[in-house]
């Protein structure tokens, strides 16, 4: 099993011992029934409210220590499926403080005294992120859901209006979830080139297929990508430059071609284009 299969089978495992019901099998969530969820795993309250953060960047949520146990506060000032996915993770938080100590069975104010800080633990971030994305878009209605759309970008929007989530955070769920090989691939405005993209992230799923890497100096030569910056709708590509290509046995395969899908999202600062690679679409 991979390490992202791990997390996400301990993620349920937790959800669905703290929660006392099968989260995998659950529908979308709204946010009150999360804050609900939280007042169950011992949280004092859970408030919206304007949060700044001293270097301005932006903080979607917190654990804050008061008299009387623990207040959840996720920022007003975020849009509503991030308002959503912040809950969901800082439920994560309150999860990992309870495995701390199983013995108590509320949490106490002294005990987050000490580790509301825990944001800093990059294991326990990770860790958070999955079980935001379990509770948040359940394994298998996501996946009775994905079986009933095109297994494409254009069912990204669709499934995020029925989850709630954002659109990157429902492309990731999409690509885990698939069961054929797939990589998934976010750009943004390449600051020095108007029209040009560059690659932010990739990530890819653990189903068996070609180990794929690309370069990002190169990056720009995903031809679909930039026809998604600037027009509308779906560009279906046949990509031929991801860069490198190794089989199992290490064999080296130079420059297959992958049938790429890439579509654009958002305006102006806060445009980004998604791609996914169809990584079984291989033409040798
Ligand atoms: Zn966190």
């Amino acid at each position: 099993m991979s390490r992202n299969a791990e997390r996400r089978e301990t993620a349920k495992a937790t959800l669905t011992r703290a929660l006392a019901t099968d989260v995998t099998r659950t529908g979308p969530k709204s946010f009150e029934q999360l804050a609900q969820f939280a007042l169950n795993l011992g949280a004092f309250k859970v408030v919206k409210r304007p949060m700044y953060r001293e270097d301005h960047g932006i903080l979607s949520g917190m654990l804050v220590p008061v008299e009387g146990g623990c207040l959840v506060a996720i920022n007003e000032r975020i849009g509503a499926s991030r308002q959503l996915y912040s809950l969901a993770h800082e439920i994560g938080h309150l999860l990992h403080l309870r495995d701390r100590d199983s013995t108590q069975s509320t949490i106490r104010r002294e005990k987050y005294r000490a580790e509301w800080d825990r944001h800093d633990d990059p294991d326990e971030e990770r860790s958070c992120e999955v079980i935001a994305a379990e509770l948040l878009m359940p394994e298998h209605t996501f996946a009775d859901h994905l079986r009933n759309l095109p297994d494409s970008l254009t069912s990204v929007s669709n499934l995020s209006q029925i989850f709630g989530t954002s659109i990157t955070a429902t492309a990731i769920r999409i690509v885990e979830l698939n069961s054929q090989p797939r990589l998934l691939t976010r750009w943004r405005q390449d600051k020095r080139t108007v029209g040009a993209v560059r690659l932010s992230w990739q990530i890819r799923n653990s189903i068996n297929g070609p180990s794929v890497e690309v370069i990002p100096s190169n990056s720009k030569s995903f031809a679909g990508a930039k026809a998604a910056w600037s027009q509308g709708g779906l560009k279906v590509t046949d990509e031929t430059l991801l860069e490198r290509v190794a089989q199992g046995d290490s064999r080296y395969v130079g420059f297959p071609v992958f049938k790429t899908e890439s579509i654009g999202f958002g305006v102006d600062k806060s445009r980004f284009v998604l791609s996914m690679s169809h990584l079984e679409h291989i033409r040798r």
